[in-house]
């Protein structure tokens, strides 16, 4: 064989393969863009589930003679037999057109134009099928990291699919017969447990990467795992988050945190490395353990508040918070007293040096930021137990806040336990009692619980440990 006929023989091969995978691909994008659809008894939905304003919701777009569907997160905890959050409604009826049906509407959003239907504390959000709009235009904005900008492009039910984020948000639930209209294999991968991405991740998660932060979001409340394409996405591109406003990435913080599932989801963020852009002080602080105290407090706030939001209970996001950056503000405190600053101005400065540095990432509302100051600031004045000083501190807004969170400080060796407990048998006690608690120790002097320099690391060690 010649080596022309040899280079022949090799190119008529490759095109042979070449066409057999074109048509494989042909395949599966048919059999891909046709739907499988659930018959009402094929799945577990029942309307008895669904919240009765959402069902007002797409009863009414119905016999306004428009399509209306249940999407996303409500269709996806509903097949868990889980109550969903909220209801999302997606229908072919435009914003204009939502807002003639419905008095008690508001039409929200620039990114993506929505309908808030309005039943007392409860919200319906409609929203308007999306189109694909290949072409860029004036309604569909992408900047050059291929980040989608505006998204405005009204559609069809089978163009609104792709432009979900994953298989099992993709599932539509139709109130004209009550199936479960599925483009993507959200069901199958509903039913493995598996949380996959539409189409190619890397370019999915470039185009909007709080989608990174949804995945870990879900998988962990949900048990589902990440498809391995998706983790490895993640793996490298955690850094695009960077891109994001602040104050969306405040909006994703909480819903992470605040879900009851802020522990696993925080280790989650970590082992993906996206912790890291959300909370970059965080983050290395985290990095110089100190016998596991830093990452112990952090740790023992999520625990809390999950068992808290488990009980029903209300949390805070500014305890929270104030929890996260507590290891920040310490070490930046010492490395201000370090440089000849006294304490109060070192902590002082601190807490002003971290709170710029994180509003960067996740941008704070001021109220949740002043919160968070007064709790840190309150933490020294437990060191005081004499004189009236105890007494005006139980009187303060935040006392509360400011107590628990000392008591998550001893709990993890940061405050000495001996302090903590007697503030907790002082709130207990009656007036006289309390007089009784705050007299100044017999021969004078300064109270050896009368000052105590907090801000320190000494302070680390716990019970016993000597004052300054
Ligand atoms: P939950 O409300 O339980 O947090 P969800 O999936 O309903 O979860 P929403 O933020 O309410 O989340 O969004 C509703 C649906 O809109 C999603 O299920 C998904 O289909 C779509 N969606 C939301 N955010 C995005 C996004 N960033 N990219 C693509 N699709 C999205
Ligand atoms: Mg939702």
């Amino acid at each position: 064989m010649t080596l022309f006929e040899f280079n022949l023989g090799i190119k008529v091969i490759l095109n042979f393969f070449k066409n057999l995978f074109k048509s494989a691909e042909n395949e599966t994008e048919a059999e891909v863009l046709e739907p499988r659809i659930y018959a009402r008894s094929e799945h577990c939905i029942s309307r008895s589930q669904i919240s009765e304003n959402a069902l007002k919701v797409l009863y009414r777009l119905q016999k306004s003679g428009f399509e209306a569907y249940l999407v996303g997160g409500c269709v996806r905890d509903l097949l868990l037999g889980r109550e969903p959050k909220d209801f999302d409604v997606v229908t072919d009826a435009d914003p204009e057109q939502i807002k003639k049906i419905f008095r008690n509407c508001r039409l929200i959003g620039r990114r993506f134009r929505l309908a808030h239907v309005y039943f007392g504390r409860e919200v319906i959000e409609v929203a308007t099928f999306r189109g694909s709009g290949e072409e860029q235009s004036d309604e569909q904005m992408q900047d050059k990291e291929g980040r989608l900008l505006r998204d405005n492009v009204y559609g069809t039910i089978d163009e609104d699919v792709w432009r979900r984020d994953f298989t099992v948000n993709a599932l539509y639930y139709n109130i004209k017969d009550f199936s479960v209209v599925d483009y993507t294999g959200g069901m199958n991968d509903h039913k493995a447990g598996i949380l996959r991405l539409i189409g190619d991740p890397e370019t999915r998660f470039r185009e909007d990467p709080v989608r990174m932060l949804r995945a870990v979001r879900f998988a962990v409340k949900l048990g589902f795992n990440l498809d391995p394409g998706c983790q490895k996405a993640i793996h490298k591109g955690a850094e695009w988050l960077y891109g994001i406003p602040a104050a969306r990435l405040y909006d994703e913080v909480l819903k992470l945190f605040l879900s009851g599932y802020g522990l696993q989801t925080f280790e989650m963020l970590r082992q993906y490395g996206l912790f890291r852009v959300l909370f970059p002080e965080t983050e290395s602080s985290l990095s110089v353990e100190e016998n596991g105290f830093p990452k112990l407090l952090l740790m023992k706030a999520l625990e809390n508040s999950d068992n808290r939001i488990g009980e029903g209970k209300t949390v805070t996001a500014y305890f929270l918070l104030a929890a996260f950056l507590w290891e920040p503000v310490q070490m930046r405190t010492a490395a201000n007293r370090a440089q000849g600053q006294d304490d109060y101005m070192a902590f002082q400065n601190a807490v002003g040096e971290v709170l710029s540095r994180q509003v960067k990432s996740t941008a704070f509302p001021r109220h949740i930021s002043l919160a968070m100051r007064e709790v840190w600031g309150l933490q020294s004045k437990f060191n005081v137990r004499t004189g009236a000083k105890p007494a005006r501190l139980l009187s303060h807004p935040r006392f509360r806040a400011a107590y628990d969170f000392m008591l998550l400080r001893a709990e993890t060796g940061g405050a000495d336990a001996e302090m903590a407990d007697w503030w907790t048998r002082f709130q207990m006690a009656d007036e006289n009692e309390q007089k009784k608690m705050t007299q100044p120790p017999r021969g004078g002097g300064r109270s050896k619980t009368g000052r105590k320099r907090m801000y320190s690391k000494k302070t680390r060690s716990g019970p016993g440990k000597k004052e300054e």
